[in-house]
């Protein structure tokens, strides 16, 4: 069976472009639009499940755009805003049309945050803690949540599909040893790569260079760099993006909708 996976979100924290900063590649997404990157979400489509990996606070935007009524799991990275703001996007579906809690796995740690922060959703999602290294089966298709280098409890996660394998891992300083040996040689790693320039917290993320070296180091078939901050140090257009991982040959960038057949 065949799983699809959707990049519904390929921006950083701040999104691309943000409201405050009239940088070069701002400046080009305002005037395309298509070239903007909302906060970083995924869907992995089984053709029986749903499975929304993070919710980040375009997530509302996302589903739209893509045409997406309905949600069957959730499974959450790590407990940022950019990557959990979106959960009460998710109340008035349960409560209007799925009518019952939408499973939602959290990071074991971040159960306590879940319940301080959104006591009104408490019956719009049955939670669960995810478990580093085990597999959860959707179909034919494995998700196995991996650790990765973020200073909190932070999953990447491996999907499996028949022979396919794909690792996304949109917040991490390169790998921890365990799970880089995990994705050693997946046909997809969608990884960090934040920063253009400087890499201003390398030990929560990577630059565009470090997640190009990163896939070469675990020889993944293709490097997908994804949670794009584009500004800080040294802004980027997209056009000067795509020139930069031209001679590679194996790098593609992410972008907001970008679909991979697994
Ligand atoms: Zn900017
Ligand atoms: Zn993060
Ligand atoms: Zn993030």
């Amino acid at each position: 069976m065949e799983g699809s996976f959707i990049l519904l979100g390929t921006g950083a924290g701040p999104g691309l472009p943000s409201f405050f900063c009239n940088c070069a590649g701002c400046q080009e997404a305002r005037r395309k639009p298509e070239l903007a990157r909302t906060r970083s979400s995924a869907l992995l489509d089984t053709g029986d499940s749903k499975i929304l990996i993070d919710t980040s606070p375009d997530v509302r935007r996302q589903l739209l755009r893509e045409g997406i009524d309905r949600i069957d799991y959730v499974f959450l990275t790590h407990w940022h805003y950019d990557h959990f703001g979106g959960l009460g996007e998710l109340e008035y579906y349960v409560k209007l049309a799925r009518r019952e809690p939408v499973p939602l796995f959290l990071p074991p740690s971040a159960g306590k945050q879940f319940a301080a922060a959104f006591p009104n959703l408490a019956d719009v999602f049955a939670v669960r803690s995810w478990a580093f290294g085990r597999q959860y089966l959707f179909g034919a298709v494995g998700l196995t949540p991996l650790p990765a280098n973020h200073g909190i409890e932070t999953a990447g996660f491996l999907l499996a599909a028949g022979a396919a394998r794909l690792a996304y891992f949109p917040d991490t300083a390169g790998l921890p040893a365990l799970s880089a040996q995990q994705v050693t040689g997946v046909d997809w790693l969608i990884c960090d790569a934040t920063f253009h320039g400087d890499n201003w917290y390398p030990d929560v993320h990577m630059s565009l260079e470090q997640a190009i070296a990163l896939g070469r180091q675990v020889n993944a078939r293709q490097t997908v760099p994804t949670h794009l901050a584009i500004h800080y140090s040294r802004p980027v257009t997209a056009r000067e993006l795509q020139a930069e991982v031209a001679p590679y040959g194996n790098v593609v960038v992410a972008y907001d909708g970008m679909h991979i057949t697994l």
